[in-house]
């Protein structure tokens, strides 16, 4: 009888045979594969080209039955297994190496009650599955920039976005959760239903079992918003981030306006002249009135000289794909960052300096703007913690060759390491790479302790550890 080897939760190897995969493929209606398979190669890959493994068996479900019967037969073999819904997690543990990965992408559904403002999305939906279906109904939820970003992680590690600051954090949205156990069984988390398990999956990321179904409540934004791009040099970048950052504090929760410090892109709006320049963009958007959004983010373009600018009114999902062009699956990606509740000097000049010496064309320095509704949060109410984080900055290392990973990893380390005294000192889950696991505990901060009691109650053998984890604890 011939047999499969796969990785074991105690570091061992155990030969599954193919007896076993046939009972196990009998009661499954999605895809079994093995590295005999078509298929199996485009099943490994994921967004980060740095991750690069190999896993015995990958078990692409098709819904819940499937999700039961996969963690059901890993669990009794003892395997050790990966969870992978979007595959754009920046530290790869959506894929591992000789274990079982299993796998959500094709639970990609969603349905839109827009009677009670609330949507139902399958593990497997990206964000533009997600805002397709809810702006059919002139309505969205509180996501993140990039279209093709799996909604399962970003919520699991909190998730934010142009709409944060006005309605929260996707996991201040999620109002119930599906969730399949590590002993198999199927759980619905509500307000009323093991809200224990309901705060835990708003921020603790992976560790309490597969959800195979999330539910956020919406709002009526419509389809139309005010937002654009204002770009300027990277000479009067110093200037024009002092000037955002009196400006910043004083917006209403409507408007958002990030910060990104990288090359131009040949942007149509854009002189040819700047295209491949340093610049500092400022990227602004209004959720609301649109003559309202255009008064409000009006003095950004009297922050120094405008090189180019592409502000008005566009259709919201437009918006929300506008960023893909540039983050786009395949390059080499390396990520720091960190959380700051103001924009220090130091912080402005080592975001000034770097971008002055940018190691590929595609590295860039992102700065998030959260606070408002995000900011009005307890640290506690939810699994994640960091409402004292107003401005997000994500140091994005990004690059086609392996020949260049020494100088863009050292590149955004040492950024990094210099912005670090100006920092809170937490960080956000979902921007952690595979080599930051002495940051985990940051990044669950003080909720550490009680999303170790959960996991006891839920997960006591650590069986979903391949994750940014939390031991079980009493
Ligand atoms: C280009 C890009 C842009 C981004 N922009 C933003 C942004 O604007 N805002 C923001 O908040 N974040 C952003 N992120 C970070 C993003 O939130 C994380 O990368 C997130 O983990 C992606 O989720 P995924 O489902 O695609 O990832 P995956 O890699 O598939 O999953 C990540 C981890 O989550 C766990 N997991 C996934 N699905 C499940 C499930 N169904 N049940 C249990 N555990 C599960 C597993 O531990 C898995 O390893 C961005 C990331 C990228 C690459």
């Amino acid at each position: 009888m011939s047999s499969i080897q796969v990785a074991t939760v105690s570091g061992g190897q155990v030969a599954v045979d193919t007896s076993k995969l046939e009972k196990l493929s009998a009661s499954f209606r999605g895809e079994l594969l093995t590295s005999a398979d078509p298929g199996y190669d485009q099943a490994r890959t994921i967004w980060n080209a740095m991750i690069d493994r190999r896993p015995a068996l990958i078990a692409k479900c098709t819904g819940v039955a499937d999700v039961m019967a996969a963690v059901n037969f890993a669990r009794e073999n003892e395997l050790l297994t990966a969870v992978r819904s979007g595959g754009h997690n920046i530290a790869g543990n959506a894929i591992c190496n000789d274990g079982m990965v299993i796998d959500l992408s094709q639970m990609r559904s969603v349905r839109v009650e827009p009677e009670n403002h609330l949507a139902h999305a399958g593990p497997g939906a990206t964000l533009g599955d997600v805002d397709h279906e809810t702006q059919a109904f002139g309505m969205a939820t509180p996501l993140g920039i990039n279209s093709t970003t799996g909604v399962a992680g970003l919520t699991l590690g909190g998730g934010f976005g142009w709409l944060s600051r006005k309605y929260g954090l996707t996991v201040d949205n999620l109002s119930a959760a599906d969730v399949v156990t590590a002993d198999g069984q199927f759980i619905r988390a509500n307000e009323w239903e093991h809200p224990d398990l309901l705060w835990a999956t708003q921020g603790g990321g992976g560790n309490f079992g597969v959800v195979t179904r999330f539910e956020f409540k919406l709002y009526e934004i419509g389809t139309q918003i005010y937002s654009g791009l204002v770009v300027f040099s990277l000479d009067e970048a110093t200037s024009v981030l002092k000037k955002y950052r009196e400006y910043g504090p004083n917006l209403g929760d409507d408007t958002s306006v990030w910060t990104v410090l990288r090359k131009a892109p040949p942007l149509p709006f854009l002189p040819v002249s700047v295209h491949g320049q340093n610049i500092l963009v400022l990227a602004c958007f209004h959720v609301g009135d649109a003559t309202e959004g255009e008064k409000a983010i009006e003095p950004v373009r009297g922050f120094g000289t405008v090189l180019g600018e592409h502000l008005g009114v566009q259709p919201y999902t437009a918006w929300q794909t506008a960023f893909d062009p540039l983050l786009t699956p395949g390059a080499r990606n390396y990520w720091k960052s960190h959380n700051f509740s103001e924009l220090a000097d130091g912080v402005i000049d080592s975001a000034v300096d770097y971008a002055s010496r940018l190691p590929s064309d595609e590295c860039e320095i992102f700065i998030g703007q959260l606070g408002g509704e995000v900011a009005g949060k307890m640290p506690e109410e939810t699994a994640y913690p960091h409402r004292d984080a107003n401005y997000v900055m994500n140091v994005h290392g990004r690059w086609q060759k392996p020949s260049n990973d020494e100088k863009c990893v050292a590149w955004a380390r040492q950024l990094y390491k210099d912005a670090a005294p100006f920092a809170t000192g937490g960080v956000y889950v979902n921007f952690l790479t595979e080599d930051e696991t002495e940051r985990v505990q940051a990044a669950y901060g003080p909720n550490y302790r009680r999303l170790r009691k959960i996991k006891e109650t839920y997960d006591p053998d650590n069986f979903f550890r391949l994750n940014q984890n939390i031991s079980p604890g009493k």
